[in-house]
């Protein structure tokens, strides 16, 4: 007899009893092998779903992608398609003049938007209009596509009357390709002839390069999303363009969070496996040794109840050597065993629990454990979650394997999968969230978006999505670094989640842009209540790094039912209300309206007209004297740009510098400015200097310096006859880059004055720090002269200038009045209607030569 095992005293029965020892340990061994191979089944059934869910959300927002890739070509598509002038200009007659040269549908539509092919197809399907990579050509639309295009115009023609867009998919030379084509129609211009020939067809043919592709799985998450090969189409990842898929399929590498689960898991069950079967292999040899050492003693004794125990306990060793806990379980759903890992993993008392329902410890998501187990004809093998509560109140998450014993009752095993759940959830939750600040993402948004309108918003009960941009944020990250412009977002993004309600949704959508979905608004004076409170709260003060940070807010708001039912409509009117706002003076909100849309292609049209207005001589300098008030001698003038349109007459800047500004032509616009007042100046008398006014966009982009420099060169003016003016937004913006921009500019000869002294914050501190050689004080400062005590900052103004030794200008003097105060509080210099309104060159030359032989004085 082996000397490790226990000296037992035996009786006639042993011999029976080591024999049920044994065969007990095969049936737990048999149940423990069960249990591991019900364990890796799980894992890889669990690791299947998981990818499986993850091929299914890709493949959604592919689909997702491609929808919003066409959506978007059918609303270009549309505003240029239902609109007067196309119907003229393309259809009752052809007009490539006002189409190519003056840039209304051309070049820019391929500079901008990638679109390789534009044409327009007449009432007997001839192409007469076609432009193919920005450069107009003459091709028939059919031979370019490389394929009919029947199907395409009857389809767009049919959508005339609702003014509906058709878009479909076409492979052009291996490059799947997506075509939106529409109707011409005179949309809602009731000037417009029409006649009775059948429509013309307008067709943009965008195509999907790869750099489009990697472009559109960034936006919408999709990772490697490019054109699928032909090894690529058994994949399940792919996406056939339009119905049949005939143009050409997608294909991407969806993640494979379960692989990575298999990876982890599956070696440590191998690991616990591989322990137990050495375990029980240890006990059988023993078991197996005494039973032997027994039959040879001829004892006809048996092994005693010790025998049992020793094998009970070895049973258990092993029991307990995995991770999980075992369980059994009476008829009457009540616990009749439950393994020391019970203890272990849970926290809680096996003692208390023996005896105890097992319904009162576990709950699955639909119900209770008895209903589970009760379902006729549960497969064995088939786990179900449960949550707990442990110890500390903290809710766990087991996975329940159970099988039914033959005396009646269940038995099984318990595998604690809290932490593989929460990251899960954690995993989903960073898919839906920005990591920067948070909050939900545009996927989040698009599908909390997709949840409320299927319910269907009534008037009564709106859905109110309102779309906020910061002001003044950039200055902020350009200033004082990326690291507190994260600060001024978290802080904001807070900010607004603290204004809105339960149930209602703030998500960040990209830099400093927000949209705000709320459902339990019911009036406009709520909405707008809400919005000055968001504003209010954004306008408070941020604290950076010991310094006080100001932005604010602009808001656009859009309403379902009332403005669109539909997400993308929403998210667009919305963005063109917050575009109003912003042209309404920012940090303030506008409702959209059914004409906002139109005002936007408006402004495209002056956009295009002013870019032919400025390579075809449309643009005009008046000059607007400037005199010394002391004396009443003209010293100068200043250069202001007007814009002589052919059809809307003469338009002043105002109207025109912004759109300038935002579409970049303001350079092309600038140069011809700087360059004209140049030349002009120069043949003025010596004593009389020019002032040209500058953007601030100029001040970034471009090479100012050379540009100036040229302008010197090629009239032979003195540089000190010319002065520039610029607003403290110059200095606003990049501080530093301004300063080192002046200083070459002085170091040319001109001078520069500060614009509009006044209407902004820190004009002060900026003249100090700067080289200006003159201010302008802003002419609202004159205009409010009745009503306040602005003589007293008048006075003020032209103080300060003296002790910085800045030449004062005043602006829009209107009277007598204006004129007399400000010479008795010896203002250096003036304009304003009251002396003159700015002049046509050829009359300024009149009046200069005028004064010069009466030698009259004027007004001053
Ligand atoms: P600004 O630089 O403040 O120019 C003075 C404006 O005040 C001019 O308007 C002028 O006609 C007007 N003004 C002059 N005297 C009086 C007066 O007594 N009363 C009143 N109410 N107004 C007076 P304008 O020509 O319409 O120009 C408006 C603004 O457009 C300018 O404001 C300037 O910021 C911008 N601008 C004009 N020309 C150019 C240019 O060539 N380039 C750039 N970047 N901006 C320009
Ligand atoms: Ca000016
Ligand atoms: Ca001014």
């Amino acid at each position: 007899m082996p000397n490790d095992l226990p000296t037992i005293s035996c009786s006639p029965t042993n011999r029976s009893s080591v024999a049920l020892t044994r065969a007990s340990l095969f049936k737990f061994v048999g149940l423990l092998a069960g249990v591991f191979l019900l364990a890796c089944g799980s894992l890889v059934y669990l690791a299947q779903k998981l990818d499986g869910a993850e091929e299914v959300k890709s493949a959604f927002y592919t689909r997702k992608a491609v929808q919003s890739l066409e959506n978007s070509l059918r609303s270009t598509v549309k505003d240029y398609a239902f609109w007067g002038d196309a119907y003229k200009h393309l259809h009752t007659e052809v007009d490539t003049d006002w189409a190519y040269v003056r840039q209304n549908i051309g070049t820019t539509l391929y500079t901008d938007f990638g679109f390789r092919g534009l044409f327009v197809v007449n009432d007997l399907n001839r192409t007469v209009y076609s432009v193919v990579d920005g450069e107009k050509v003459s091709v028939e639309a059919e031979q370019w596509l490389e394929q009919s295009i029947d199907a395409i115009l009857d389809k767009a023609r049919e959508g005339a009357e609702s003014e509906t867009p058709t878009t479909t998919f076409v492979n052009i030379g291996g490059i799947p390709a997506l075509i939106a084509a529409a109707a011409i129609t005179p949309g809602t211009d009731p000037t417009v002839k029409t006649d009775d020939r059948s429509a013309s067809v307008l067709i943009f043919v965008d195509p999907l390069d790869s750099a489009k592709l990697a472009a559109m799985g960034r936006d919408f998450g999709v990772e490697g999303l490019h054109l699928a090969t032909a090894d690529d189409i058994h994949s399940q990842s792919v996406y056939p363009l339009g119905e049949t898929g005939a143009a050409g399929s997608l294909h991407w590498s969806p993640h494979r969070p379960g692989l990575q689960l298999l990876a982890l898991g599956l070696p440590l069950v191998g690991i616990a496996a591989l322990l137990v079967c050495l375990m029980t292999w240890v006990i059988l040899r023993r078991t197996t040794a005494a039973a032997q050492a027994l039959d040879a003693s001829y004892l006809s004794l048996q092994c005693s109840q010790a025998d049992l125990a020793t094998s009970e306990a070895r049973f258990r060793d092993v029991v307990e050597a995995s991770s999980d806990w075992v369980w059994e379980m009476d008829g009457g759903w009540h616990f009749t065993y439950l393994s020391e890992r019970f203890e272990e993993v849970t926290g809680l008392s096996r003692e208390a629990w023996i005896g105890a329902a097992m319904d009162d410890l576990l709950r699955t998501e639909l119900g209770t454990v008895s209903q589970w187990l009760s379902i006729p004809n549960r497969r064995p093998d088939i786990s179900v979650q449960c949550r707990y509560l442990d110890t500390n109140g903290q809710e766990r998450i087991t996975r329940l394997s159970a099988r039914a014993m033959a005396g009646g009752g269940f038995r099984g095993t318990a595998t604690d999968v809290t932490e593989e759940v929460k990251a899960r959830r954690r995993i989903e939750f960073l898919s839906q969230h920005d990591a920067l600040t948070g909050l939900p993402n545009r996927t989040r948004l698009q599908e909390f978006l997709d949840g409320k309108l299927k319910a269907v918003p009534t008037v009564e009960q709106p859905l109110v999505m309102l779309s906020l941009d910061l002001d003044r944020f950039k200055p902020v990250n350009d200033l004082l670094g990326h690291a507190a412009g994260d600060l001024v977002l978290n802080q904001v993004s807070s900010r607004l989640a603290e204004c809105v309600r339960h149930g209602d949704l703030v998500a960040r959508i990209g830099g400093d842009e927000f949209v705000l979905i709320l459902t339990d608004v019911g009036s406009q004076e709520e909405v707008e209540t809400l919005c000055r409170r968001l504003i209010e709260s954004v306008e408070e003060p941020i604290e950076v790094s010991e310094q006080e940070v100001f932005v604010s807010a602009s808001i656009g708001i859009a309403m379902a039912p009332n403005d669109a039912c539909e997400a993308s409509e929403l998210l667009r009117y919305a963005d063109i209300a917050l575009y109003e706002a912003k042209a309404g003076g920012r940090n303030t909100w506008r409702f959209y309206a059914g004409d906002m849309n139109a005002r936007i292609i408006e402004r495209r049209r002056l956009e295009s007209d002013l870019r032919f207005a400025i390579r075809n001589g449309e643009l005009r300098l008046h000059f607007q004297p400037r005199y010394r008030i002391s004396d009443g001698e003209m010293v100068g003038a200043e250069a202001l740009v007007r814009w002589q349109h052919p059809e809307r007459g003469l338009i002043a800047p105002d109207t025109f510098i912004l759109i300038a500004e935002e579409s970049g032509l303001i350079l092309s616009l600038s140069d011809w400015v700087i360059d004209t007042a140049c030349r002009c100046a120069a043949g003025w008398p010596e004593h009389l200097f020019v002032s040209v006014n500058l953007s601030p966009s100029e001040f970034k982009r471009g090479n100012l310096v050379e540009r100036v420099q040229k302008a010197l060169h090629d009239s032979a003016i003195d540089p000190t006859r010319v002065e520039l003016e610029i607003t403290e937004n110059v200095m606003l913006e990049d501080a530093t880059g301004a300063l080192e921009l002046m200083r070459t500019l002085k170091r040319l000869g001109v001078r520069i004055a500060m614009d509009d002294f006044g209407t902004g914050y820190s004009s002060l501190s900026y003249l100090r720090t700067f080289p200006f050689d003159g201010l302008k004080i802003d002419r609202s400062f004159l205009s409010k002269l009745v009503e306040t005590d602005d003589q007293s900052i008048i006075q003020a103004i032209v103080g300060l200038g003296r002790a910085l030794s800045l030449t004062v200008t005043a602006e829009g003097i209107e009277t007598a009045e204006h004129l007399k105060l400000l010479k008795a509080v010896s203002c250096d210099e003036g304009q304003g209607f009251f002396l003159s309104r700015p002049l046509e060159a050829d009359d300024f030359n009149v009046l200069v030569k005028a004064r010069k032989s009466t030698g009259s004085p004027s007004r001053v």
